[in-house]
């Protein structure tokens, strides 16, 4: 196949950051994207609707002329969210709530401490219809960073799940075995979405031949079972797995660095990624329910009407972008080359 046309897609897990990256990261999703979810993980987080329709505010103001994107706005879950500030962001048209464990990665040190404090606000949630978006890892020092999604599964999300069952759960960037099976044993309130880089690579792409800290995202890639585990998930058609990115950016300074940043800036080539891996999968006629219409049912949203055409047309993805700051950002896969790009995009 040399040219596929599909409905536009929507990104269900995105960091768009804040000031002026915000020039960089909303045009780069916006022209294949329609909607994203957009992450609250700002400093200070974003914990009620005011803070996240002026973000909103912020991020539409970065818009191109004509661009017609949707930001969708995520509400951050701390010890301090009330049941009324759910039932405000509802009235206020905020799509879900986000829970991090304290410390869990970028700027989260605001999450929440005690899941069971949550506990009435997750029973407002479920009564609202306001999906729970969960980064599905235990901070604990003592759990190895290899097992923290499968801990947190165990201790925490298996407990949520049947404790709330009216609540609609996604399970971001899921990165494990364990985690697809959890999610296809779960009822239909429970979705998961996946990044490129846990289609593509796995921990050896990270630690082997050096560190390579553009390859370093939080939950942190896993072994070849896993990837193969989620490359399984995609094959498979499950209607519960969707597209979420999890682009974060970080300038190549806070990656490249004694403590490097978690986060892998997928946005530049995000659909080309997905479109190349659903290729090599054998799958690219399952890739428009995975990335335009999964999502958008599983948030009883409607699927978009407008649609995107890719074609069969290497280019290869620039080393370095310069941000509105003058300062430097390497892109998720920078170097290499993706086989698809947007019809009518730059080449
Ligand atoms: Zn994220």
């Amino acid at each position: 196949m040399e040219k596929l046309t599909i409905i536009t897609p929507d990104d269900w897990h995105l960091h768009l950051r804040d000031g002026d990256m915000l020039g960089e990261t909303v045009p780069a999703t916006a022209r294949c994207f329609k909607r994203a979810i957009v992450m609250p993980n700002l400093v200070p987080p974003v914990t009620n609707a005011t803070m996240a329709n002026e973000y909103r505010q912020r991020i539409l103001n970065a818009l191109p002329a004509g661009n017609n994107f949707q930001p969708l706005m995520t509400l951050y879950l701390t010890d301090q969210t009330t049941q009324q500030d759910i039932i405000e962001a509802k009235e206020k048209n905020i799509t879900a709530a986000k829970l991090y464990p304290a410390g869990a990665t970028t700027n989260s040190n605001a999450a929440v401490s005690q899941l069971e404090s949550l506990y009435p606000v997750f029973e407002t949630m479920s009564e609202v219809k306001m999906p729970l978006l969960v980064h599905g890892e235990v901070t604990d020092g003592d759990i190895d960073v290899f097992d923290r999604e499968k801990v947190f599964i165990d201790r925490h999300l298996s407990v949520i799940t049947q404790r709330f069952p009216g609540l609609l759960v996604v399970f971001e960037h899921i990165t494990t075995k364990d985690a697809v099976e959890f999610v296809i044993s779960s009822s239909d309130k429970v979705g998961a979405t996946i990044t490129p880089q846990h289609l593509m690579l796995n921990r050896n792409d990270l630690l082997v031949g050096g560190i390579h800290p553009h390859n370093y995202c939080l939950p942190v890639l896993k072994r070849n079972i896993h990837q193969q585990a989620l490359c399984d998930a995609v094959v498979s058609g499950n209607a519960k797995f969707f597209l979420g990115t999890d682009s974060a950016p970080h300038e190549k300074s806070r990656k490249e660095a004694d403590c490097g940043c978690a986060g892998c800036y997928s946005a530049w080539s995000a659909i080309e990624l997905y479109a190349d891996i659903f290729e090599g999968l054998g799958v690219l006629d399952k890739l428009e329910a995975f990335a335009s219409i999964n999502g958008a049912k599983f948030y009883d949203l409607p699927v978009n009407e407008s649609t995107i055409t890719l074609i069969k047309s290497p280019w290869q993805i620039p080393q370095e972008i310069t941000l509105p700051n003058g300062r430097p950002i390497v892109p998720f896969y920078a170097g290499k080359t993706v086989n698809w790009r947007i019809e009518g995009a730059r080449s």
